[in-house]
């Protein structure tokens, strides 16, 4: 697999809109008031544009497609309990397309430091030890 680009989300038109109510729900999310929604129309949009972005690969494993093996799922890097990372919910950048096997071993190893993050700039994925 390939290391992610990701465009910023003012440059994703189904996005671009959305980038203040992000931030909002991160600040929601800190204070409590707003928790993670996994479906919805954001949901589905923020989905749809992480799975461009990933090419339909799942962002850890790269297992391709999603959707005849594994259930596809937005996974985030940063956990968002309360007790971690509340602030990144929302964050644009905290947020991988990825299937529910990786996702499910994600949660047994949070904070997901087990890989590498599959944007950052070094990343190579020989180096994930998910695979
Ligand atoms: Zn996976």
């Amino acid at each position: 697999m390939e290391r992610i680009v990701r465009p910023k989300i003012e440059d994703i038109p189904s996005l671009a809109g959305y980038a203040e109510t992000l931030q909002s729900y991160n600040e929601g999310c800190v204070e409590g008031t707003k928790k993670w929604e996994s479906s919805g129309k954001l949901y589905n949009l923020l989905k749809e544009s992480l799975r461009a972005i990933s090419e339909s690969h799942c962002s850890f494993c790269d297992g391709f497609p999603l959707d005849d093996t594994s259930r596809e799922t937005i996974e985030h890097y940063y956990p968002k309990a309360k007790t971690e990372y509340p602030e990144k919910t929302y964050d644009w950048e905290n947020l991988f397309y990825c299937c529910d096997k990786c996702q499910s071993m994600a949660n047994k190893h949070k904070p997901f430091q087990v890989t590498l993050k599959p944007d950052d700039v070094d990343y190579h994925f020989d180096r994930s030890l998910l695979v």
